[in-house]
């Protein structure tokens, strides 16, 4: 018997604690979404009603959802050995093949790996490692680590105080000691700053410049790395230009800091290419991964880190004191295996890269033609639009967060998730979508833009 959707609502206020989420939820339970069923690429709520998943989920359901090859791997792995750890020596035949799996697709140099349960573990993880690697090499002193602004690493204590949000850092003492922030390589923003269109290369290479300005004002010798997502994501999908990455990954060298690039909605196809690194031409250290890794089956993420790296931690001999009860968990390696074979089978890298990521950038683009659109910007299936108020002359609306939560609420009711960010409105959907629900996507974007301009006029 399914039980009706207030019931649920009422019975889910009493007890369960939404992440981000202001609990007022609990005193007006209606307002919660509740969803029981998904397919392809649509989820459904308890009454039926089918909306499309414009955010796979968290951006993790990239593979789309009721995958049976993967129901089935898990299930047989559960009968076979459903759990045992890799501590003290110790090791299962998933875990094996998955990091095989994972080494084949990985950029060269990179064939090493950690496993976590999530993305927020994985840099916990990195952390840790990166400074025990300075330390084996006889340099502690390099321990400090340089993140940006308006990132997001995850939402454990290293997590969110590697990440730069403002509002993360406000709760619970955040950023530890030994984390520094330089400004994010946000054009459209700087362009709203400027009042102006300006020189998209030069702020490109500006951007990257603060680094080193940076790196240079702390000292070298201080500085363990840097850490980046390839395009930013939880921050509104900002996408750096194209002068950005190869002046940090030179930055990175000549200054001899190591380079992190957080793949954790990158990495596994979005971008196009296996991973954002390989998008960009850039050579990082390690590489937190999660997500995409298992399309969000089951939670699994982790830690690809250099076959250099590891050289040196092995020649220093010392154990290391970390790892997780879940760490590479069978049951979710068997879900991450199948994942990956089906993402093999399906052609899914060429696909994005040459099939249905242009196709959502061409019908993308013409977003720019809406009165509220002040630039639309995407890149394989990762896209955003900024809301403004005069889009000639770079101005938002006074209350634009608010102006994106109206959009956001219209989509929703118009049967598509899409997530507002600030004055942003991003999509990052399933890798797996057709041009049909593409051109979807694009009907209720377009719908709800209008309606949005209506509610505000
Ligand atoms: C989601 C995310 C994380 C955190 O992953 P969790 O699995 O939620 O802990 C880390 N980095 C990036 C770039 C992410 O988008």
């Amino acid at each position: 018997m399914t039980i009706d959707t207030l019931t649920l609502q009422q019975q889910d206020a009493k007890h369960h604690l939404h992440p981000f989420s202001d609990f007022q939820y609990q005193n007006k339970p209606h307002t919660t979404h509740m969803i029981s069923r998904a397919e392809g690429v649509y989820i459904f709520d308890n009454d039926g009603r089918k909306i499309l998943d414009g955010m796979s989920g968290l951006w993790c359901v990239n593979m789309g959802y009721g995958n049976q090859s993967v129901h089935k791997a898990v299930i047989e792995q559960m009968e076979k050995l459903v759990y045992y750890n890799t501590f003290f020596g110790t090791s299962h035949p998933p875990v094996v093949r998955l990091s095989e799996m994972i080494a084949d697709v990985t950029p060269e140099g990179m064939n090493q790996i950690f496993f976590t349960g999530s993305g927020s573990e994985a840099n916990d993880t990195m952390m840790r490692l990166v400074r025990h690697y300075w330390a084996s090499k006889g340099t502690p002193s390099k321990s400090i680590i340089i993140s940006r602004k308006n990132a997001y690493h995850g939402s454990t204590m290293a997590g969110a105080s590697l990440g730069g949000m403002s509002a993360m850092h406000a709760q619970g003492g955040l950023p530890i000691p030994g984390i520094v922030h330089i400004d994010q390589p946000y054009y459209y923003e700087a362009c709203v700053e400027a009042g102006e269109a300006i020189d998209r290369a030069e702020f490109g290479r500006q951007a990257a410049q603060a680094l080193e300005i940076q790196i240079d004002e702390l000292g070298e010798d201080n500085v363990a790395a840097f850490i980046a997502e390839p395009i930013q994501g939880a921050g509104g999908v900002i996408i750096p230009p194209e002068t950005y990455w190869p002046e940090i990954d030179r930055i990175c060298k000549e200054r001899n800091i190591l380079l992190v690039a957080d793949e954790v909605i990158c990495g596994f196809g979005r971008t196009g290419e296996w991973f954002g690194s390989d998008y960009y031409n850039i050579k990082p250290d390690m590489m937190p991964f999660a997500k995409g890794v298992t399309s969000g089956y089951l939670p699994l993420g982790g830690l690809v880190v250099s076959d250099e790296i590891v050289s040196v931690l092995r020649d220093a001999k010392v154990e290391l004191a970390h790892g997780y009860t879940y760490s590479a968990h069978p049951t979710c390696a068997a879900a991450a295996i199948a994942n990956i074979e089906l993402m093999h089978e399906c052609n899914i890298i060429d696909r994005v890269k040459n099939g249905v990521g242009p196709y959502l950038s061409n019908k993308w683009k013409s977003l720019e033609e809406h009165p509220l659109v002040g630039e639309a910007r995407s890149l394989g299936m990762l896209a955003a639009i900024e809301i403004v108020k005069d889009k000639d002359n770079f101005i938002r609306h006074e209350n634009s967060s608010e102006v994106a939560g109206i959009c956001r609420d219209h989509c929703f009711a118009n049967g598509l998730v899409m997530r507002a960010v600030g004055n942003k409105m991003i999509i990052a959907p399933p890798l797996v979508c057709t041009n049909s629900e593409i051109d979807e996507i694009l009907e209720k974007v377009w719908q709800s833009l209008d309606m949005t301009a209506a509610s505000i006029r």
